[in-house]
């Protein structure tokens, strides 16, 4: 044991020394960044102006990261060197091989490797490579660079103590890789099921895509994520967040087509990942980034992540359909009966407790059996769903408008009086009788357009003393008057037409 140094009586030899220093730090130091920086203050006790850096290779994209900067792609040359000089080197050697100035040497004969070792070391700039090995596979490299090593510790004591130093640090490594591929999967099943269950509260879209955006953009770190939804010209156009810039997203979205589930650009940093209704696309999540490639993982994590978004949309606009058909008039789009009994009690309510004015204009069709029997079925559902047009067209936003039956409509104005309802409902009436109604929609018919004319009825509700349903049942008798004294008329309700 020539070559043990001592100090002093109490002190521990070197090697053992920097060993101790090293396990402890590993035991008790848990964040990346914080343990390298604490293992450079020790190598540095020891070697010289000391830096230390982990290199991990990414296995889908075998690109070399930082294992710190985990983000962090090396740069190109860099390695390329370390890839063919180090990673090939140290391929067969298991966990005896390490590097030394290009020069491989292995741990297993004290004394030789000692003699080997020192001999190799120049006056500055070495540069000493330890494998880390993920189950016997080659995953990484520790690179030691120094200027030189303290006179002291030059043994093989040392080089030994340094081994077991570089195997404990590996097994660290090893277990945070392991530890960070966990706390993905974790994350991103905590994603999967945020996304899942959004739509058990919200149905909405606009509320729910938002959200999604968000959620992925966090879990990918590493990527910019963009949500693009399709117009009605089939055209992708974003939708979260508010900008993008990104020409590689841009110009990568219109190859996104019906059959892709996704799409990776050639220099597989900008992915695109369908949002399908069925089968069709309507949407798309993009990730991108100016430095990294999308690793194998990432990719597969986007696939599934845009699967559970597609699901989820699949069934905001499911409910969307729903919800609409119960309200709405299929054939005109207006509120159908129903939806019309719920806003008479609602805005009759209203009219009561504030005080306010309410008035209701029903509307017929003049003649309308005539045109079903002579134009045909369906160019007298063209002529219903261009009326209800025209009533949407007149009315203001707040009135509402609904198909009562057949070719019976009825309007209510929420806040307007008699007269000026009498006013809109002669505008209405005009505005009908002037369209030339297009009816040849599919179907020659040898004319292409028809006029009708309407009849109407206006009444108001009377705050004080009125029932719902008379609001509109007085409206009803004011039609059949104007039906009555000839058609293609207004007339006002009074209690005399009872
Ligand atoms: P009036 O001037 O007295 O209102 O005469 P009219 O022929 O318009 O009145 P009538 O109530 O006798 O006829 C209404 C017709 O509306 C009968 C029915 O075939 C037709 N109709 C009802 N619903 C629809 C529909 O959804 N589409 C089409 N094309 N026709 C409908
Ligand atoms: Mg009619
Ligand atoms: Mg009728």
């Amino acid at each position: 044991m020539a070559d043990t140094v001592k100090t002093s009586k109490h002190q521990m030899p070197k090697g053992l020394g920097f060993l101790w220093e090293v396990s402890k730090t590993l035991a008790s130091i848990n964040d990346a960044q914080n343990l390298l920086l604490k293992l450079k203050d020790i190598f540095q006790k020891y070697f010289c102006t000391t830096n230390i850096q982990i290199f991990i290779k990414d296995e889908s994209t075998s690109t070399l990261r930082d294992f710190v900067k985990s983000w962090i792609v090396i740069e190109k040359n860099q390695q390329q060197e370390l890839v063919q000089n180090i990673f090939n080197k140290l391929k067969n050697s298991g966990d005896k091989g390490f590097i030394i100035n290009n020069k491989l040497l292995k741990f297993n004969s004290k004394e030789d490797l000692k003699e080997q070792f020192f001999s190799i070391l120049t006056e500055s700039k070495n540069l000493l490579y330890f494998p880390v090995l993920n189950e016997k596979t080659l995953t990484g490299v520790i690179e030691i660079s120094f200027d030189s090593v303290s006179k002291e510790v030059q043994n093989s004591e040392f080089l030994m103590a340094l081994r077991v130093a570089m195997t404990q640090i590996n097994m660290t490594i090893v277990n945070k890789i392991l530890n960070r591929h966990l706390v993905s999967k974790i994350k991103f099943q905590q994603v999967m099921k945020s996304i899942a269950k959004l739509i058990e509260t919200q149905f909405d879209l606009d509320y729910i895509l938002p959200i999604i955006g968000e959620l992925i953009d966090r879990f990918v770190s590493d990527h910019l994520i963009y949500i693009f939804t399709k117009d009605e010209n089939g055209k992708f156009k974003l939708f979260w967040p508010l900008d993008c810039q990104d020409e590689n997203v841009l110009s990568l979205l219109p190859k996104l087509t019906n059959s892709k589930s996704h799409l990776i650009s050639k220099d597989g940093k900008t992915g695109l990942f369908a949002i399908r209704n069925e089968e069709k696309t309507i949407g798309a999540i993009a990730a991108s980034s100016n430095i990294d490639k999308l690793s194998k993982t990432d990719i597969d994590y986007l696939c599934q992540l845009s699967a559970q978004a597609s699901i989820t949309t699949q069934r905001a606009n499911a409910y969307a359909q729903v919800l609409k058909y119960a309200t709405l008039d299929a054939l005109t789009g207006l509120n159908n009966r129903r939806q019309f009994e719920i806003r008479l009690r609602q805005e009759t309510a209203n009219a009561k407790r504030n005080k306010k004015p309410l008035c209701c204009i029903m509307l017929d069709i003049d003649y309308f059996k005539k045109v079903n029997d002579t134009w045909g079925h369906s160019a007298g559902d063209c002529i219903l769903k261009n009326v209800a047009k025209i009533i949407s067209h007149e009315l203001r936003e707040y009135d509402i408008a609904s198909r009562y039956g057949g070719e019976e409509f009825c309007i209510l104005l929420p806040d307007t009086k008699l007269r000026e309802a009498a006013f809109v409902a002669q505008r209405l009436r005009s505005a009908v009788e002037k369209t030339d109604i297009n009816i040849s929609e599919d179907q020659v018919l040898g004319i292409d357009t028809l006029k009708v004319t309407i009849s109407v009825g206006v009444s108001e509700f009377d705050n004080n003393s009125d029932i719902p349903e008379k609001l509109h049942q007085s409206a009803d008798i004011a039609l059949y008057e104007a039906k009555r004294r000839g058609r293609n008329r207004v007339v006002v309700y009074d209690e005399s037409l009872e």
